[in-house]
């Protein structure tokens, strides 16, 4: 697609770009090529050729690397192999020994193990600090910080964070910036619009939509940092297979409209529980009644499936046999795929820098594609055990 067609829809464009059916004998997706080796044409390619090796992608990785890129309004892509990776890259890339990271409290779990652990064994430091912490952010800065993570809403407890504030005080303070943008999928909120240098995602979610994927995406327009990020992937030997680097190009053509309904479907889904009396209280930016609704309405222009749920409160073993007995939401980790999923929280809230209390325990539910009355149903048989 050319440039003009760049204000075109978002659907439009995410059906158009990084497409080349001419070269790829009329078919209207790209080959998938399993390729380690490539042969060069001449000896001086071997060591003056764009591209040498498998490791660094083909055809496929190319066309997603666009098609992430317009989503997104990047220029720099770095695919990676999990949205784990794409997390985690950025820290390994930029925090050396001795280095500082500013980490939200309610940062998606595997994220914190990886400061906790890896991070700290290589000498670096994580500093957590409360998501709601807006331009305070300044006095957790020192010259050892090496990057200023973000992630909105946060993982189970969808705070919204006040990322124009935050970037503000990181760019008179000469800090990168990078924001997990996985809930919003890069459809519903554009951190590299509001100067945050890295927009990461984890396409394994609503980009691949079918939960059969795994991958991930680290995307700037920062050329110094994108060769940050591209020279911690080459000495690491990080890649993405072309099967799943396929599978993700495929769901972005459709990603837009398969987030609307999820979109559509999650608010009505959370409008009846926040009525429901075994409902304590419902966890969704886009319900005005949230304490970061503002900050949601100022910085997203829509909403994914994934909310949270605090129950009036009841026993653990009642917890379970609610979820026990859901027929349609399967029990499972992850969200973005097209069946809707529940999960508890309460057993893997860790929180260092704040002590978040919901009055109950929280679920978290991913809202599918399925009908929403039967969603509703399901729901409302299971909260009738409770
Ligand atoms: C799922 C998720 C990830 C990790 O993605 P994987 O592909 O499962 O490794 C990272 N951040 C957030 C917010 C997520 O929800």
């Amino acid at each position: 697609m050319s440039d003009s067609n760049k204000h075109a829809g978002l659907s439009t464009r995410m059906i158009h770009t990084g497409r080349a059916p001419k070269k790829q004998g009329g078919a209207v997706n790209p080959p998938i090529h399993r390729a380690s080796t490539l042969i060069m044409d001449s000896a001086e390619d071997l060591y003056g050729a764009k591209r040498t090796y498998g490791l660094a992608g083909l055809q496929v990785h190319d066309q997603l690397k666009d098609a992430l890129n317009t989503l997104e309004g990047a220029k720099f892509c770095t695919l990676t192999a999990s949205g784990l990776l794409a997390c985690t890259l950025p820290i390994f890339a930029l925090c050396e020994a001795g280095g500082e990271v500013l980490i939200p409290d309610n940062v998606y779990g595997p994220t914190r193990r990886y400061c906790d652990r890896s991070l700290k064994r290589t000498g670096g430091r994580a500093i957590y600090y409360d998501p709601r912490i807006g331009s305070d952010i300044d006095g957790l800065i020192t010259d050892k910080t090496r990057l200023i993570f973000m992630e909105s809403p946060g993982s189970l407890t969808f705070e919204i964070q006040d990322t124009r504030a935050i970037v503000e005080v990181a760019k008179a303070r000469k800090v990168p910036t990078a924001t997990d943008n996985s809930w919003a999928a890069g459809v519903y909120h554009h951190p590299l619009d509001l100067g945050v240098d890295f927009s990461l995602l984890a396409t394994t979610k609503y980009a691949g939509g079918h939960a059969d994927s795994l991958s991930g995406a680290i995307l700037t327009n920062n050329a110094r940092l994108h060769a940050r990020i591209e020279e911690a992937s080459r000495d690491l030997g990080l890649c993405l297979a072309p099967e799943d680097a396929s599978i993700v190009l495929r769901g972005l053509r459709t990603m837009e409209t398969r987030m609307r309904q999820h979109e559509t479907s999650a608010i009505a889904v959370a409008e009846w529980l926040l009525k429901h009396p075994k409902v304590a209280d419902v966890l969704h930016p886009a319900l005005p009644h949230h304490p970061d609704h503002s900050l949601w309405r100022r910085d997203f222009t829509g909403s994914s499936g994934l909310f949270g749920v605090v129950l009036k409160p009841c026993s653990e073993a009642s917890v379970l046999e609610f979820l026990n007995t859901l027929e349609l939401f399967g029990l499972g980790f992850s969200y973005g795929g097209y069946e809707s999923l529940a999960i508890h929280c309460d057993p893997q809230l860790d929180r260092t820098a704040t002590t978040p209390d919901f009055g109950g325990p929280l679920l978290r539910l991913s809202v599918g594609l399925e009908a929403v009355d039967d969603l509703k149903a399901d729901l409302e048989q299971s909260l009738s055990r409770v």
